[in-house]
This record gives C-alpha cells, structure tokens and sequence, in this order.
C-alpha cells in the first residue's frame, strides 16, 4: 500500500507551523481515537497513519529529512516507538493528549478487560532456632480459590450466560472526568471483567470460584534466618480476566531462644560462672546447639572474658562453612551467704589486703588512679 503523504495526512500545508500541525493531529487522533471507535479498524488505521505523521512532522530534523527525500528519509520503524503495536496509543497520550485523556493510558488498545496478575500472598512462620539450623518439612494450610464447578467458572447460573458489560462496553475500565484532568479506573459496574451476570450462579454468587483451603509442602531449608522468605510460585491469589496468578511468601520468623542470639551464622550466649571457678579455673560444661560442649575456665578468668567454640554456630542458607559460637563470661557474685560464709570471706578479704594488690591489679591500678585525680 502506498504511503500517503504526512501532509496531507493531517490536512496542512507544507508550510504549516508546529502549532498548527499539533492541532491538526489533535483533531484527528480525537476523531479516531480507538477509545472512541470501540472495535473499528479503520478508524484505528487512520488513528495510528495520524499519529505517524504528527510523530514525524513535529520532530524538526525528522521534518527535515522527509520535505527532502519523502518516506525514503524517515523510516518510522527505526523510531522505536511502536508504531504498529498497541503501545503506540499509550505513548500518544503521553505526547500531547495527557490532559485531555489522562496519563495512565491503556496497556490494551483493542478493547477488552484488562488482564491482572494475582495479589501475593504472605504468610508468617514461626520456628525455633533448632529448626532453622537443621532444616524442616512442614504443610502449611492456606486460602486459595478454586474454579466453581456449578457454573464452571463463568459465574453466571447454568444455562444462562453472561452479557458484555453495557457501563465500560466490555473494556473493564472507564475515564472519569476529574476537572481538568481524566482518569482512568477500573468499570464500576464489572469491576474491570468486562462483564456483568444477569443471573448469577447460586454456587459461587457469580464469582465463578470458591474459597478453600490448600495444604502446601513447604521445605524449610537448614540455615534459614530471620526475616526470609521462602517463595512458593503461583501459590497465591488467582488472576483476574486469565492473568497469572500471584506467588505465596512464606516469611520466616525466629522465635526467641532461651539460651542463644542469633547473629548471621554465629550463636552467642551468657555464660554465668562463680567467682570461685574464675578464680581457681576448672571445666565448665557449655550447651551447643548439637549437644554438650565443654570451656576450659583458666585461673584468674576475669568477667566479660569470651571464649570461641568454632563450628558450633550455624551454617547458612548460603554459607559453606558453620560460624562459631561464642560465650561471654559473666561472674557471679555469690548471694544470701551464711555467717559461716561471710567470715571466711572477711578472712580471705584480710590476707588479700595483704598482698598490697597483687591479687586485684585492676582494682589497685583504678584506686591508685582515682587517688591521682583527686591530688
Ligand atoms: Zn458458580
Ligand atoms: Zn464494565
């Protein structure tokens, strides 16, 4: 088919100036606009020829090239701006008619109900840290619809059928007049199906699926922490008008440990000893997460003191090797002591004293400092 010429495509001169080739397109795109012409493909030719020309008339150097070589120098396809593809209407909004059509646009220029992905879905698991390092399989129970088998999914009563929404011609949306502006939203009427059921099914009350509830595998891989999710793909709400459905999340909560913290693959944990082990050293028995371990305590362990046990941590989801746990030492200063204990140690306070602060060099060096500043 022979291309027309640009000029006479928007009906002036060839000497026209950019505003009144504007207007010029203006006219014609709202005379062929698709939203306008539902399902007339001639209206839809000239509406996309229109918008060819405008696109190449209001460019200055494409202007150019086309009054010196005709379509020979402009090829609209190397333009990229999806001249023959539905695009094209959305970004012709964008040019010129934003304030007359509004900005969103229609991601379907040929009509229909506008297809949608489902919503995801969340769901909050709760597991220990014993199970996070070691991994689990565990069924989840979740919402999901599933198709009506009365009606077989149409949502209209056996035997009729459903009718083309009269509201938004079938198109599942309308543009609403918003002052200046024009918005585009989702039909009212059909709520963005395109279609309404006159006599809806008494199964499904014209939704054409029903609620139940699935049971979901789910593998809890060993490492997992806090905060993570587990995808589990097109296991959530389903798609509107034949969209794809929207994927389940399985986020991962840690619950509080009555020993250990958790942070990344390393494990952390208080370790209370009395003053007489941290004085005297000895074993002291230590829990990991896969059994006993055992601290050898020196003498003279002082409180804040850590002790690293490698490899007994976590190994993570991407980790290749286990962290390590640590152990911070608190001393205990012993409690409710009997008489008997209290003598003992006023002794032992009295021959400490005499060693002049050889068996307490921290406190000696504060004391002996605090004596500076106040001279
Ligand atoms: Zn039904
Ligand atoms: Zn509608």
């Amino acid at each position: 088919m022979a291309k027309r010429d640009y000029y006479e495509v928007l009906g002036v001169s060839k000497t026209a100036t950019d505003e009144e080739i504007k207007k010029a397109y203006r006219k014609l795109a709202m005379k062929y606009h698709p939203d306008r012409n539902p399902g007339d493909k001639a209206s839809e030719e000239s509406f996309k020829e229109a918008k060819e020309a405008y696109e190449m008339l209001s460019d200055g150097d494409k202007r150019g090239a086309y009054d010196r070589y005709g379509h020979a120098g402009v090829d609209p396809s190397a333009g990229g701006a999806g001249m023959g593809g539905q695009a094209g209407f959305a970004d012709a909004f964008g040019d010129i008619f934003g304030e007359i059509f509004g900005a969103a646009g229609r991601q379907r220029g040929g009509g229909g109900p506008q297809m949608y992905r489902g919503a995801d879905l969340k769901y909050a698991m709760e597991i220990t840290l014993e199970q996070a390092a070691n991994g689990f399989d565990t069924e989840i129970r979740v919402p999901s619809w599933d198709r009506c088998d009365v009606c077989e999914g149409s949502g209209a009563k056996p035997g009729t059928d459903p009718k083309t929404c009269s509201t938004c011609g079938g198109a599942g949306a309308v543009r609403m007049q918003q002052g200046f502006f024009s918005v585009q939203q989702t039909c009212p009427t059909c709520h963005g199906t395109g279609k309404v059921i006159p006599e809806p099914c008494t199964a499904c009350d014209g939704v054409g699926k029903v609620r139940r509830t699935k049971t979901l595998q789910v593998k809890v891989p060993a490492g997992i922490d806090d905060g993570m999710r587990i995808r589990s793909s097109g296991n959530g709400e389903p798609g509107v008008n034949g969209g794809p459905p929207g994927d389940l999340y399985v986020e991962i909560h840690l619950k509080k440990h009555g020993i250990f913290t958790r942070d990344g693959d390393d494990l952390h944990c208080e370790l209370p000893i009395p003053f007489t082990t941290a004085a005297l050293g000895g074993e002291l028995e230590v829990p990991t997460l896969g059994g006993k371990g055992s601290i050898t305590i020196p003498e003279g362990t002082q409180s804040g003191k850590t002790f690293r046990l490698r490899s007994k941590g976590i190994k993570g989801v991407r980790s290749n090797y286990p962290g390590d746990l640590y152990c911070h030492v608190v001393i205990e200063t012993p409690v409710k002591l009997t008489d008997r204990q209290k003598k003992l140690l006023q002794e032992f306070a009295t021959s400490v004293d005499e060693g002049g602060g050889k068996h307490s060099p921290q406190s000696k060096s504060w004391t002996d400092r605090v004596k500076e500043f106040f001279s």
